[in-house]
């Protein structure tokens, strides 16, 4: 709240704007402008849950107020227009130098979003120079997907809570959530995650797109594909039609595919206590952006894909305007943070495995015999052997010894170490393996092996 207040001020923004942000929310819009009444509001709220006070959100769609759940802007730029271009196409003829064109200015528009407004403006993991902040400024706006600042001040409230309630497209809503309803429904205002976007404030590029979005995404989202079409080979309609509306329909499904798909389909090398996720599928639709689960944890780095052959096209735009002089402060975690970050992930991989198999009662759960009681059972009949201080029962396993039958009986009721650790033959790690899932308790004075067990007791290493 304190930023949009403190943007109504200082931009001076008009009432398109605001609700843009507000989410179109007239509740949140009257409440944005005027804090100390919002605060009152939401404290009745919780103390009064009376209905007129309750958020549309929490009230159920019904047949008399499903309009009022409906953000109607954003369900136009999103939903409706987009729809309107599909049945649009059907009476467009289809001409090949605008599909050409189409796809170029939707790569230009794409990487407005993934090199400007994610990776420039929302994490600042590179510094640009004022041409390229202008273009990614115009083309991002192109995208029809919000302003910098609003889109930046969601970006960062997803990073900071992700999958909570106060992340905006939380995945744990469900995959269409994540990928456009939180934008089609109106949402509680006080579920908001509020993030610091003051330095976004003191960028003027920011600031002058946020103020003239409204027309930023009628020239930029429309009218200048239509004019390149138009003016250059005569196809006024489908440069508006495929290089205009369709064009920034897919942009549009392409980015809320990392809110949705990036949190749901792939691999979590780095953390996986969180949903992002690494995939290939989304790092093609996404210029890049698909190494999702990288890039929560490393979000200032520049770089989504870190290994050479991976696709990252945002990547190569930024390290060759670099080279230009365009771009400069490319970041970069050290390689050496990042493997720490791989190794521990499959570390708990590896633990996850291990906690799977048998690996025998572990040494403090075991009882504690004495020599003589050991002896006694082995000589009343039972397959008793001492290794290292533990007691073994080998009764199951004397028919199956690969050493034969006669060398296990030997060692019954005996302390068979020396035996066993290469007196008559070393013992393979799978035989090493094995006898640890017959052991049955530990010998009382044992030698080593309980001064090791309890050692290991008091480090917490043996559970
Ligand atoms: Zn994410
Ligand atoms: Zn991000």
């Amino acid at each position: 709240m304190k930023y949009i207040v403190m943007s109504n001020n200082v931009l001076g923004l008009r009432q398109f704007e605001i609700y843009f942000i507000s989410q179109f929310n007239p509740v949140d819009f009257i409440n944005s402008s005027r804090p100390t009444v919002f605060k009152s509001t939401a404290t009745m709220a919780k103390t009064e849950p009376s209905d007129e006070k309750q958020h549309i959100s929490e009230k159920p769609v019904t047949l008399s107020n499903w309009y009022q759940h409906v953000n109607w802007i954003n369900t136009t730029l999103i939903l409706i227009v987009p729809v309107g271009g599909l049945i649009a196409a059907f009476y467009t003829p289809l001409r090949a130098i605008t599909v050409a064109w189409a796809f170029l200015y939707y790569f230009w528009t794409g990487l407005g979003i993934t090199a400007g407004y994610h990776r420039l403006w929302a994490h600042r993991s590179y510094e640009a120079r004022l041409p390229i902040r202008i273009f990614l400024a115009c083309v991002g706006g192109g995208a029809v997907q919000g302003s910098i600042r609003w889109w930046s001040s969601k970006h960062r409230a997803h990073h900071r809570w992700t999958d909570t309630v106060k992340d905006p497209y939380s995945v744990m809503k469900g995959l269409w959530y994540s990928h456009f309803m939180w934008m089609v429904l109106n949402q509680n205002p006080k579920n908001r995650g509020r993030t610091d976007i003051s330095d976004l404030n003191e960028d003027p590029v920011v600031v002058w797109q946020h103020k003239n979005y409204g027309s930023v995404i009628l020239v930029f989202g429309m009218l200048f594909p239509m004019l390149v079409a138009g003016l250059g080979w005569g196809d006024w309609k489908g440069g508006l039609v495929y290089a205009g509306i369709l064009r920034f329909s897919f942009v549009q499904q392409a980015t809320f595919c990392v809110n949705s798909l990036a949190h749901w389909l792939g691999e979590q090398p780095f953390d996986d206590r969180n949903s992002p996720r690494d995939h290939v599928i989304t790092a093609f639709i996404t210029l890049g952006e698909g190494y999702h689960n990288f890039h929560h944890e490393f979000p200032s780095d520049y770089r989504n894909a870190i290994q050479w052959w991976q696709y990252d096209p945002t990547k190569w735009s930024i390290w060759v305007w670099k080279q230009l002089g365009l771009a400069s402060n490319l970041k970069q975690f050290r390689a050496n943070e990042i493997e720490k970050g791989r190794v521990q992930q499959l570390q708990k991989k590896l633990d996850q495995k291990r906690a799977k198999l048998d690996w025998g009662v572990p040494l403090d759960q075991l009882p504690v015999v004495d020599w003589d009681d050991f002896v006694a059972e082995a000589q009343s009949g039972k397959a008793l052997v001492a290794i290292a201080g533990v007691v073994h029962d080998v009764s199951k396993f004397i028919s199956e010894h690969p050493g034969g039958k006669t060398l296990i009986s030997s060692a019954v009721g005996k302390d068979a170490t020396a035996m066993f650790n290469g007196g008559v033959y070393t013992h393979s790690n799978a035989a090493h393996n094995l006898l640890s899932s017959m052991r049955v308790g530990v010998i009382r004075g044992g030698g080593e092996v309980e001064i090791w067990r309890h050692q290991n007791n008091q480090k917490g290493v043996y559970a």
